[in-house]
């Protein structure tokens, strides 16, 4: 089922990977901050790809008063966006906040599609929120007993009820006084006519980073859940936003350059930062708590190789490794030059092929859904594989379903040998902050005594994954800098409430 943080109605993930959460962005004084959104979100798509939406603040000149102006829909951000009028008419404003997410292939509402929007005491508010909450139920039961009603199945609304109840004046006493209230996996883009507001949980489960823009002298700020969304706008990376930490940027900063910064609560614990995002999630131009994904994947794959290198049956053979594209293409380069460094003999090819154009199957007679779905997906290169020692790598099997099929696939195509690779330790356990994995049932790895088990059901002539020990120490470690690796390990570094536990079980 579907966990993201808006995502308590029941998509079920069919899909092979687990799906990545959500994208946020926020910008602030911008001359056209709908378009700095829009193409950040674009280079965010891959954290989302369902649905998007944008909302701005803009002074009225005919009401003399602030306003909001929002375009929600379901699709693709090019899709959702695809009217010039609503970029260049509707949103218009200097601050905006964005989001892409996944939403449901069946029932979902599309009232759940953020950002969300408020006019409250304190004037105009949208927020938009990446993670997912792990107090809800006790949240939600307290917040309605007092007369909340909630428009959404969302756990991001029970920020908004939040925010408007708070007893505090100022808006960012209310952004904290609700941060610490809420326990989970966040990482948050608010705007406000008094600026703009971004946050990250005490952990730090999520991403968020902040970038400047300065175009003709006019400073702008940006902040996003990766910075390839900084890229596509020629903004320069500040800092990954700290764990604990809410920041606050308004007409001061501007003028300063001083970005206000407060911590969430008065002691900072150890970050539990996603690993998965640098296995998998993310994307490898981005810097991600600000070291490069690219690194860390290169990393993975080395490691990986230095594991469990794949030998040489006699010394003339030769091994062509490759990447199933496009996530596991960096860690393949890292494992094909220390398998060449330790075996010999081992070159980076470019044996699978990926079509950027899938769509929905039609299943004729005789023929297997899933395997139309990885061939209209992927397609081998025969002379790559034909009579070759082949090691194909992934960063994970979730399901292992589509993993059968794609080594069937590349099993047509005639390799002497076929072994397996994968960047990251079996998937044991699903994830209550804001990924969305099979239940645990679903999970190939909770099926079997052994990765050669494994291996055999997926058909590999060998399957070795990189240990837990290796994906810790592929990444950097620095005092006070902690990993979530609870998929891998199934401890869960913030507290659950029964229903979470209850629902991701089912699910
Ligand atoms: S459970 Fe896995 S996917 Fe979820 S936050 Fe932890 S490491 Fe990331």
């Amino acid at each position: 089922m579907n966990n993201c943080s808006d995502c308590n109605y029941k998509a079920k993930n069919e899909d092979e990977k687990a799906r990545p959460n959500c994208a946020v962005i926020g910008v602030y004084n911008h001359p056209q901050a709908s378009i700095a959104a829009y193409y950040a979100l674009h280079a965010l798509q891959h954290r989302g790809q369902e649905a998007s939406g944008i909302t701005t603040i803009y002074y009225d000149e005919v009401k003399k008063k602030n306003k909001y102006a929002f375009h929600r829909g379901e699709g693709l951000v090019l899709d959702v966006f695809g009217k010039s009028e609503i970029l260049n008419e509707r949103l218009k404003g200097t601050s905006a906040v964005g989001h892409n997410r996944y939403s449901t292939t069946g029932g979902a509402s599309s009232s759940n599609i953020q950002p969300f929007n408020m006019i409250y005491q304190s004037g105009i508010l949208s927020l938009a929120h990446n993670g997912n909450l792990t107090n809800t139920k006790e949240l939600k039961q307290r917040l309605q007993a007092e007369g909340a009603i909630f428009q959404t199945t969302t756990d991001s609304e029970l920020f908004m009820h939040l925010f408007a109840k708070s007893k505090e004046v100022e808006i960012k006493d209310q952004i904290l006084d609700t941060l610490r209230t809420v326990r989970g996996a966040y990482s948050l883009c608010i705007i406000t006519e008094k600026g703009l507001f971004a946050a990250r949980d005490p952990h730090g489960v999520r991403p968020l980073s902040l970038g400047k823009l300065n175009v003709d002298g006019n400073i702008s700020y940006i902040v996003a859940s990766e910075t390839a969304a900084f890229d596509i706008l020629s903004a320069e990376y500040i800092r990954s936003i700290e764990h604990n930490e809410l920041i606050h940027i308004d007409e001061d900063t501007i003028k300063t350059g001083v970005v206000k910064s407060y911590q969430i609560e008065s002691e900072k614990p150890v970050s539990k930062h996603c690993i998965f995002e640098y296995v998998y999630f993310s994307r490898p131009d981005s810097l991600i708590f600000g070291t490069p994904v690219d690194k860390v994947r290169r990393k993975l794959g080395k490691n990986l190789a230095l594991e469990s290198p794949v030998e040489l049956d006699n010394p003339n053979d030769k091994i062509n490794v490759i990447a199933v594209p496009d996530s596991g293409n960096t860690a393949t380069l890292g494992f094909a030059k220390i398998n060449n460094e330790k075996v010999g003999n081992s070159d980076y090819e470019i044996g699978l092929i990926r079509s950027h154009y899938v769509g929905r199957t039609f299943i004729s007679p005789g023929q297997n859904n899933r395997e139309l779905k990885v061939k209209t997906k992927f397609n081998t290169v025969k002379g790559i594989i034909e009579g070759r020692n082949v090691v194909v790598v992934d960063d994970s099997i979730v399901r292992g379903t589509t993993s059968k099929s794609l080594i069937k696939l590349i099993r047509e195509a005639k390799p002497k040998k076929l072994h397996m690779r994968i960047t990251s330790p079996p998937v044991k356990y699903p994830c209550h902050y804001g990924m969305d994995f099979p239940s645990k049932e679903e999970l190939i790895a909770n099926h079997y005594e052994s990765h050669e088990d494994i291996g055999n059901a997926i058909g590999v002539d060998s399957l070795s994954y990189l240990s837990l020990d290796q994906l810790l120490a592929s990444v950097p470690q620095e005092e006070g800098i902690g990993y979530c690796t609870a998929c891998f390990d199934g401890n869960y570094p913030i507290a659950l409430d029964d229903e979470t536990i209850e629902i991701r079980d089912n699910e």
